[in-house]
């Protein structure tokens, strides 16, 4: 077998453990044009099995975010995304360009939100200054939380492998959240919350100047694109984003839950991966 195949295809069986999927066998000749199908198994100590005891359970801040969602007004999926001039229009001279650090400055001990009470480290982002791919997640869990850094628990050991995937080192990319604090429970974020935290995100993302921002899970997609359909449907798919693209797919801790969703995920980062090789 060529030896490019055979790493993917080592890749793809490690991340297929990653989820919990380690019993794999082999379709006879011609019964399938691919011939790796997997069997989903969930040992208890699987990750995937962990995190079906992490379910969330709805607060009233979770309630009154779905409640918002609801009754504001859909934007038809395939549209350009809500234009957030993020990158000022092609023809227009580039304005100064803030770095990270003074964003970081600027944000300081933060004490804007509520969720300030309950944090242990302020979790900014990380990666590359220049990083041609963001990728944004909803918030900090526990062990971001422990260690100040985005994606370092289960969902981020599947992103990395994800990035892997895509031809990338964890430190090519930049990774963040809508919010930068732990909210409680690992509750999603409410809608005030995610108002006084965005804009930072927003500056960050004006900062880095990315070809492509990849949208992980609903809040993302809601705060950047502000599209509130299911994920289901607004998925796999680029959207317009200022200078750059946006594309939606769903959380890892989501695929982790849901290890059937895995080749959904894998077609999506395909996408990914032809869209970064497709201009130098
Ligand atoms: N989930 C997120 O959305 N962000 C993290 O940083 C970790 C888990």
């Amino acid at each position: 077998m060529d030896q490019r195949l055979r790493e993917e295809l080592a890749a793809w069986l490690e991340f297929y453990r990653e989820l919990g999927i380690d019993n794999l066998y082999r379709r006879q000749p011609g019964s399938s044009p691919l011939s790796f199908q997997a069997r989903i198994v969930a040992p208890k100590d699987s990750l995937t099995a962990s995190f079906q005891n992490e379910k969330r359970s709805p607060t009233p801040q979770r309630a009154a975010s779905e409640d918002a969602a609801r009754s504001t007004q859909l934007p038809r999926v395939g549209v350009p995304a809500r234009p957030l001039n993020l990158f000022e229009a092609p023809e227009s001279p580039r304005p100064e360009r803030q770095t990270l650090d003074e964003i970081r400055e600027d944000l300081g001990d933060c004490h804007r939100c509520r969720l300030a009470q309950g944090r242990r480290s302020i979790v900014f982002g990380e990666g590359n200054p220049r990083a041609e791919l963001i990728f944004v997640g909803e918030g900090p869990g526990a062990d971001e939380d422990e260690q100040g850094r985005p994606f370092v628990g289960r969902a981020g050991k599947l992103l990395n492998r994800l990035i892997q995937f895509v031809g990338m080192k964890r430190q090519d990319v930049y990774i963040c959240n809508v919010v930068k604090c732990r909210p409680p429970g690992n509750r999603t974020p409410a809608p005030d919350e995610v108002a006084t935290c965005s804009p930072f995100l927003i500056r960050q993302i004006q900062a880095i100047q990315p070809r492509l921002l990849c949208c992980l899970g609903a809040p993302a997609t809601k705060t950047l694109l502000g599209i509130k359909e299911g994920m289901t449907r607004i998925r796999g798919r680029f959207y317009e984003f200022g200078r750059a693209k946006a594309f939606v797919t769903f959380h890892p801790a989501y695929i982790l839950r849901n290890p059937r969703e895995e080749k959904v995920l894998r077609e999506d980062f395909e996408r990914i991966r032809d869209f970064l090789k497709s201009r130098a």
